[in-house]
């Protein structure tokens, strides 16, 4: 995502350094430069006029600072405009004074809707709340379903007009009739004490009136206090078409990027917000239930311009971490134990559930000149060290002293590696044992506060 105009912006910015002065001439250039990027990138062109021209009135009326060079004032005043047309601050869920806070999600067939109701049950779950998803979805075939599979991985219920439903559900309701489900669903969850009631509906190919009409029918039927357009990133171009077409049709409060994962240009997410006014509120990562996040315009902007985005990558870390393991791993440093395989096993297994490393890595800053490396970066390392660890005995693993010849050939055939596999872990494991001694010995890492207790 974002990769060629990240790239591109990098290039733009690495021209400018090292100026003493950016003469007007230059600054167009590089405006230039930022609109072909942005055009590339499939930006809408109103969006993009609009940007530049602030850039370049910015950037010809930057006073000198003490504190930046040229080069890096430039990057500043690009990235608070990028932050701008994202939508500027950060925009969270409005929950109902008098639960149950309705929850709508619109958008094209194939947007991300059902899988974005699954994640957002997960995440609202996570937090204390308790979801209940509405399958007002009547027209494609398989949705209802699908939205029950969807309900079941996250662990909440479902109130669907048939098979998959849970609870007293209203039996009476006619099938095909989605304004009457999405009313009963949120009867039902008023009934049952749910605080959030997520409404699933249907989406065309194309924006079509039948269509429009029947969302803005549930809108009306149900005054959510929520309605979430999910519109898929990769769909180029057509984003801001079709985000007029449900602004104007529906309205709704908040826009939902799905398939950011995806190696789109990325035009969608920069022209969305800013064309329709609404804030862009989360951002699907991928088919997994944790593959989503609260979309902070900041650090996407941050993310462009490859700064990194350190602290997107602490939250996701401290919500897949075992808090347990870590608490027990940290009172095993402090008291200056040993650190033995069967811990780094288990630090592996944790690092391997924070996904796919080259997501993590791709969030660190300064990667983007790394990014070819990163593609090279094969995630079945993490598999095989797992596989080394696995195929050593209990003694192995607490003192790797032992593995001599014969034993480390025994450990690369049963974890189907060689003996140099097993030998670069064990080299890599005293590493990691040597750091953690330190940290016992030192009171933690160097620069970083010491750990209390
Ligand atoms: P709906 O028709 O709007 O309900 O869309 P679905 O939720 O059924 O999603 C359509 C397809 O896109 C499914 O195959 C999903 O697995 C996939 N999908 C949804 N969100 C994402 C995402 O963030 N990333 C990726 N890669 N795929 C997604």
């Amino acid at each position: 995502m974002f990769n060629s105009l990240s790239d591109r912006l990098t290039a733009t910015f690495k021209n400018l350094r090292g100026r003493g002065r950016l003469s007007e001439a230059d600054i167009d250039a590089t405006v230039r430069e930022i609109r072909r990027a942005l055009l590339d990138a499939d930006v809408a062109v109103p969006v993009v006029r609009e940007f530049t021209s602030a850039i370049r009135e910015r950037a010809l009326g930057a006073e000198v600072s003490g504190a930046l060079n040229p080069a890096q004032q430039v990057v500043k005043i690009v990235n608070e405009e990028l932050v701008e047309i994202l939508g500027g601050a950060t925009r969270t869920l409005v929950l109902a004074k008098v639960p149950p806070t309705v929850i709508m999600l619109a958008g094209l067939q194939g947007a991300g809707k059902t899988t974005l109701a699954g994640k957002l049950a997960h995440a609202l779950k996570a937090q204390g709340h308790t979801p209940v998803l509405v399958a007002a979805d009547l027209q494609r075939p398989n949705a209802v379903t699908q939205l029950s599979v969807v309900a079941e991985r996250a662990g909440v219920p479902v109130f669907a007009p048939h098979p998959g439903n849970q609870g007293a559900v209203d039996l009476d309701v006619v099938i095909g009739d989605p304004v009457g489900v999405a009313r009963d669903g949120v009867a039902f969850a008023r009934d049952k004490q749910h605080d959030v009631v997520i409404v699933d509906t249907a989406g065309r190919l194309g924006v079509d009136a039948v269509l429009m009409q029947q969302a803005a029918d549930i809108r009306a039927a149900i005054n959510p206090d929520e309605v979430l357009f999910v519109i898929d990133a990769m769909i180029g171009q057509d984003a801001v078409a079709t985000a007029s077409a449900f602004l104007e049709g529906v309205d709704f409060t908040g826009v939902v990027l799905s398939k950011l994962d995806g190696d789109a240009r990325g035009g969608a997410a920069l022209s969305v917000a800013k064309v329709t006014g609404r804030p862009i509120m989360f951002a699907s990562t991928g088919e997994k239930l944790t593959d989503f996040e609260v979309f902070h315009p900041d650090r996407m902007a941050g993310r462009i311009l490859d700064m990194g985005d350190v602290l997107t990558l602490i939250e996701q870390a401290e919500r897949t971490f075992d808090a347990e393991q870590a608490e027990k791993m940290a009172a095993k440093v402090a008291s200056g134990q040993d650190f033995s395989l069967a811990d780094f096993l288990v630090q592996m297994q944790q690092m391997k559930k924070l996904g796919s490393m080259k997501k993590m890595l791709g969030m660190l800053p300064g990667m983007g000149q790394m990014r070819e490396q990163l593609e090279n970066f094969d995630e079945r390392e993490v598999d095989r060290i797992e596989a080394v660890i696995q195929s050593m005995t209990p003694a192995e693993r607490e003192n790797p002293k032992i593995i001599n010849g014969s034993r480390r050939a025994r450990i690369a055939r049963g974890s189907g590696t060689t003996t140099t596999a097993v030998n670069q872990l064990l080299e890599r494991f005293e590493g990691a044992q040597k750091m953690m001694r330190q940290m016992a010995k030192g009171g933690g890492v160097p620069g970083m506060p010491p750990m209390p207790g």
